[in-house]
């Protein structure tokens, strides 16, 4: 006899799945599976499936960071809203450039300007400040903390985290970093190597697109949202363009701490 199925519950958190590869278009792709952890009694259950066949709740709560732009064509992500455009690609490809006027151009916020891809370059050099000072200081403090710190390789890393959390599969948070750093007790994961920290901690005396670069190496990073700039173009060799920073700025964060032993 099947178990009846609860008619809401609470999502924890997305795990990952190829869902994710594509999740903003109109009509979800319900074939494409998704990997997440709900609210189970008093603990949580992990849940792998075709989106198509999860509960109603459960999809909805899957899209609700990706709600459906004004136009009513497409939803908007995260990459949407990164400089704080905030409508869907679609929108932002068919909008007017604030300096040449030219319409129906793919657009970038910069500063308070809808800018096309002719005009960006032009208008990052004149408009485009340094970063404020706690930022500059904070992304030099955080990369001597972490080579003051021990360093591991991602398989050391995993196999020290092992014996810590003493479990043999560790949770997705602390598991498949690039690099891990520990010290006094304290684990943290990055995607920034030892030489990508060496060369951050000259980063306020970096300035213009050299700064840029180094900043997005650090604010986009592997999380939610983030591409990975770091990883997708100097450790796989892409081609990337500089994503814009975030908007409103946030704190910088270099790497994830894990456990505090
Ligand atoms: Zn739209
Ligand atoms: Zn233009």
């Amino acid at each position: 006899m099947a178990r009846k199925k609860p008619e809401s519950g609470k999502l924890l958190r997305v795990l990952g799945g190829d869902f994710f590869d594509n999740p903003l278009a109109l009509s979800p792709d319900r074939r494409a599976t998704v990997r997440c952890e709900i609210e189970r009694g008093a603990g949580s259950e992990v849940v792998e499936a075709k989106f198509g066949k999860l509960q109603t709740w459960l999809q909805e709560a899957i899209l609700a960071p990706y709600p459906l732009c004004a136009c009513g064509r497409r939803r908007v992500g995260d990459i949407d809203r990164r400089d704080g455009y905030g409508r869907c690609v679609l929108c932002r490809n068919e909008e007017t450039c604030d300096v040449c006027d030219d319409q129906r151009v793919r657009i970038a916020i910069i500063g308070d300007q809808r800018v096309c891809p002719v005009c960006v370059t032009r208008v990052q050099k004149d408009t485009q400040p340094g970063l404020p000072s706690e930022i500059v200081g904070s992304i030099r403090r955080q990369a001597r903390e972490l080579l003051a710190c021990a360093y591991l390789t991602s398989e050391q890393g995993m196999v020290v985290l092992q014996a810590i959390l003493r479990k043999s599969r560790l949770p997705a948070y602390a598991s498949g970093w690039a690099h891990y750093y520990v010290r006094e007790g304290v684990v943290w994961g990055s995607h920034l190597s030892p030489g990508a920290l060496q060369i951050l901690e000259h980063f306020p005396e970096a300035a213009g697109d050299p700064q840029r670069l180094m900043a997005a190496w650090v604010f986009d990073g592997p999380w939610r949202g983030g591409q990975d700039f770091f990883t997708q173009t100097q450790v796989m060799g892409r081609s990337r363009p500089v994503p814009p920073l975030p908007n409103p700025l946030h704190e910088p964060q270099l790497a994830a701490q894990l456990v505090n032993f």
